[in-house]
Formats: C-alpha cells, structure tokens, sequence
C-alpha cells in the first residue's frame, strides 16, 4: 500500500453512514485517536478543505470582531449587543463546523454527535443574524409583513420557530416522508429575516419614521452588502442541493473542489457581507445623539436573554435526542 493509500479510503472501505455523495475516494479511515483526527487537517482527504474554509473563515471572523472592538469607546453600551451576538454566532457556528468535519473520523458515534451540535449551531446562528438585522439594519416591526407586532411578540414567535426547527430536524431524520415538514420551520425563519430587509432595501428611500437612524437618503452601502449576502448564500444552497460539479465528475473533485467545499466558502462569504451590514448600522447607531439611539429600544432582554434562551433551548433539544438515539443512521452535514 502507497503512503496515500494508508492515509484515506475508498468508498466501500469505510461505513455507509460516511458516504458523500458522487465522492468516490479520499475518505479517512474511521476510530482513530484525536491526535489523528487532528494530524488528519494537514493529509489530502476529501475533508480537508471542508475543516480550512471554515476554520480559517474563523479566525478571519475572530480577528475582525477584535479589531472593531477595540476602537469602541465603550464596550459595554446596549446598542452593542445586536453586534457581539451576531459576532458570536457566527464564530461558533464555524467553530463547531470545524470541529464536526475534523473530529467526525474519531468514531461514529462522535461524528452523529458533533453534526447534530452543528444543526443547534446553525439555529443559534440564525437567531444572531435576526437579532443584529432586526435591531441595527431593518426591524421587522418597520419593514415587514407584521408591521405593528411589537418586538417582543415577534421574538417570542422565532423563539418557538427555533426549537420547533431543531426539534422537527433531528427527531425526524430516519423519517423521509417528513422532510417536507423539516424544511418548513427553516423556511418561514428565513423569510422573517429577510423580508425586512428586502422590503427596506429594494425601496429607493428610508422613512425615518420607521427606522429612526436613517437619513433620507438611500443606503447604498448597506443594500449592496444585503444583496451580496443573500447571493451568496442562495449561491451555496445550489451547490449544496446540487452536489455540483461532483455530480457531472464522479471521482474528479473528491479532495478539492467538490460542492461542500464550494457550499462553505459561499457561506464564509455571506457571513462576512452579513457582518459589514451589521457594522455599517452600528456605525450610523453610533453616530446618533442618544435619544435617536434610544429610539432602537435596544434592551438586554431582547438581545441576550433571547438569544441565551435560543442557546439552552436548542443544544438542550440535542441533548435529549441524543439520549433517545441509540442507532447510528447516516450523517448528515448541515455545514
Ligand atoms: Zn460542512
């Protein structure tokens, strides 16, 4: 056997509940130490670049976060908080990616439990990005379809919409006659975070009455950085719906190239467009004298408090089901 050949295998080498897609090779072998698991970033594996676009995406995303954070005068204002949370979630969703696609080779066991702590560490995501949209970039109660639900009868529906999207995801995964129904809760979540900003930023002007820190001209900054975010992250659902361009080259693009490589760099990419929205209404935040500022009715309660219920509830819902789960089914990656 070459030196390659004892580092990966092939498709038929290594459980079923591994298998990706039109990827033939390139597979590590499975039980192996932690050490190995970690030695294993550095081999030409087909989860390779699956552990460096997010990792480094990570510390990308770390060090902007400081570098803003440190020119702050103070640290501690609430009208922050929509930015750290945002900054957080997006942090550790890379983060607990970069350690499911790392880790996964440990065991099977391992590798079911870190990708459902990703499928937690996407809706904590999600809830960040709603919570620095809603506050710093295009409220709900201005924009939207719900326009005159208070902030708080809005939250507490996403809180519910949350835990029913995690719940509906891991409990009915050996179930495909329910996949329809798995997608529904992800789907209205992401019309309610971006319908604000749709409505907001395909208008041609801002009423300051309905965002108190706009100016009456339009945002051009903020738009642009709207759309390239949502371009890139419906750019990296075709990929990863898609399986493209490993669907047409079976074998070609299993060490680079392939879709989920391709999926977290689209994903990497509106993380960071979605950063620069958040800042920019940071910024004109900021700038206001503060009674404007406290025209946001930014308030801890709908910033941390709800994105720490969002935290427990969710990664609560994996632990149970993680207990009621015995069998191994295939793993599924969410990013
Ligand atoms: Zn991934």
């Amino acid at each position: 056997m070459t030196v390659y050949g004892e580092l990966v295998r092939l498709k038929s080498e290594v459980p079923s509940c591994y298998h990706q897609s039109y990827i033939q090779t390139g597979y590590r072998p499975i039980n192996r130490s932690i050490l190995t698991c970690i030695k294993s970033a550095f081999w030409p594996t087909n989860e390779m670049l699956n552990f460096w676009t997010h990792f480094i995406s990570l510390i990308l995303m770390v060090s902007r976060t400081v570098r803003i954070m440190i020119n702050f005068e103070n640290k501690f204002e609430v009208v922050k908080f929509p930015f750290y949370i945002h900054s957080f979630g997006t942090c550790y969703l890379l983060l607990v990616s970069s350690i499911a696609h790392l880790f996964c080779c440990y065991s099977e066991r391992c590798c079911q439990r870190c990708f459902s702590v990703d499928q937690a560490a996407v809706v904590v995501y999600a809830i960040c990005v709603l919570l620095g949209f809603d506050h710093l970039a295009c409220p709900m109660s201005c924009y939207g379809i719900f326009s005159g639900v208070t902030r708080e009868t809005y939250l507490t529906g996403i809180v519910i919409l949350t835990v029913l999207h995690t719940s509906f995801s891991l409990f009915t995964l050996k179930s495909p006659h329910l996949a329809a129904w798995r997608t529904m809760p992800c789907i209205l979540m992401t019309i309610l975070i971006v319908l604000p900003c749709i409505i907001r930023y395909t208008n041609d002007t801002d009423d300051p009455k309905c965002f108190p820190l706009a100016d009456k001209s339009f945002d051009q900054f903020a738009a642009l950085c709207f759309l390239a975010q949502v371009f890139f992250i419906a750019l990296g659902g075709i990929f990863f719906a898609t399986y493209l361009p490993e669907r047409f080259y079976p074998g070609t693009f299993d060490i680079v190239g392939q879709s989920h490589q391709l999926f977290h760099i689209c994903v990497s990419l509106s993380m960071y467009f979605q950063s620069l929205l958040i800042e920019n209404g940071l910024n004109k935040a900021s700038e206001q004298p503060t009674v404007s500022r406290n025209n946001l009715s930014v308030t801890w309660a709908c910033t941390v408090g709800v994105f720490s219920l969002v935290f427990v509830l969710t990664h609560t819902t994996v632990l149970l089901h993680d207990r009621t789960r015995p069998n191994i089914v295939k793993i599924t990656k969410i990013t």
